[in-house]
């Protein structure tokens, strides 16, 4: 049974921080979809105030957020901020067969943006709990998954020409 929930239709009501996910996307063939944890938090939007996830931004007419978000109470083990890209077909990692995650992060010049949503993430790696990691990062989620289905070069030094 799933406890995610359609902000649009049935929004958190307490201040707090929640897990959140955006609808499955199509990255080089494969559905992913984001999940990430983040405040929710009591705004002004115009004459009254309301709870808003932090990721939200004021248009100067109503409070925006990514469409077709979801928010789920967070687990505790979750209390991260990372986002965690998941998809079914995300290949196994070769070495111990088992689930890679993907950590993403939005960079900008003199570094990274703390609390970005994933939809502006230009970032992306690929690690396993078996402690094997992408050399390199990634400018998008496709180039990051091809090179990790081909095993370019999952734990090898930084490839000087990269
Ligand atoms: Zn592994």
């Amino acid at each position: 049974m799933s406890d995610w929930k359609s902000w649009a239709n049935e929004p958190a009501t307490e201040p707090g921080v929640y897990r959140w996910r955006l609808p499955a996307q199509d990255s080089a063939g494969v559905s992913v979809r984001p999940e990430w944890s983040a405040e929710a938090v009591m705004r002004w939007a115009g004459h009254s105030k309301s709870l808003q996830p932090s990721f939200g931004h004021w248009d100067g007419y109503r409070m925006c957020v990514p469409d077709g978000l979801e928010w789920r109470e967070l687990r505790p083990e979750e209390g991260g901020v990372d986002t965690v890209w998941v998809g079914s077909q995300i290949p196994a990692c070769p070495f111990c067969g088992g689930e890679p995650s993907v950590v993403s992060r939005q960079r900008v010049a003199g570094g990274t943006v703390v609390g970005a949503i994933p939809p502006r993430h230009n970032t992306f790696q690929m690690h396993c709990k078996c402690g094997i990691k992408q050399s390199t990062w990634f400018d998008t989620f496709g180039a990051m998954l091809r090179a990790w289905a081909h095993r370019a070069h999952p734990h090898r030094a930084a490839d000087p020409r990269a």
